[in-house]
């Protein structure tokens, strides 16, 4: 697994370097965002963590170009605590998923385990993820071994999720990709599908799967991980 960390404070990046390193990944680290762009270019990266503000070009320029030219590398945006609309806006420009600093090294390891797991989940005839596993031809979902009936909307739903595991998911995100119609902001459609949906699995599994991130979207994550949420 080869990732570029794009980040301009040296200890920052020297230490995530170093962890992920020790972690079995290989690591290049880009200092700038100009820096970051070339080398997104030439480098084959499985993953990128991006840093929000950066010099010469930010992180939402850099993302937004990647995506712009049809690159699909997962990014991770590194955003300030609690900058929420650095999260909507990095999300916006193309990002899959972000970590607001300071973070814990175990949550970064975590998160990127999900992100790069992506790329090859799409590929599978079969998703999985904590109790849940999805049969994608025979159209039929298991928690726990037991059979889950669904709505068509709560399966396609369920499959966005399980592709994007442990990433938010933004309610506009699945308004395009589920239902094929553009943010409506007076539309709670999203919200009463995913909420059926979530009321499934947590029935099922007798845990809570789908958590709501206030303001963002909604993420697929069991928390019996050491990457439970802000
Ligand atoms: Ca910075």
């Amino acid at each position: 697994m080869k990732i570029l960390v794009v980040e301009d404070e040296r200890k920052v990046a020297s230490f995530i370097k170093q962890g992920l390193e020790e972690e079995g990944y290989t690591v290049d680290v880009a200092p700038d965002g100009e820096q970051a762009s070339l080398m997104a270019h030439v480098g084959e990266y499985d993953a990128i963590l991006l840093d929000v503000l950066l010099p010469r070009r930010n992180g939402f320029e850099v993302a937004a170009e990647l995506r712009r030219e049809g690159r699909t590398t997962p990014i991770m945006m590194l955003t300030s605590r609690d900058a929420v609309e650095d999260v909507v806006r990095g999300l916006d420009a193309g990002a899959d998923d972000y970590l607001a600093k300071p973070f814990r090294f175990e949550e970064l390891l975590a998160r990127l385990r999900a992100l790069t797991r992506r790329g090859g989940a799409q590929r599978h005839e079969e998703l999985r993820y904590g109790p849940i596993t999805m049969d994608r031809l025979r159209h039929e979902v298991d928690v726990d071994g037991q059979r889950l009936d669904l709505t068509p909307k709560e399966y396609q739903l369920l499959e966005h999720f399980l592709l994007y595991p442990e990433a938010v998911v933004r309610r506009t995100t699945l308004l395009e990709k589920v239902w094929e119609m553009h943010f409506d902001p007076e539309s709670n459609v999203v919200d009463v599908h995913v909420g059926n949906l979530r009321r499934k699995l947590t029935a099922a599994a007798g845990t809570a799967l789908l958590h709501s991130i206030r303001g963002v979207g909604i993420m697929l994550r069991q928390d019996d991980t050491d990457a439970a949420g802000h």
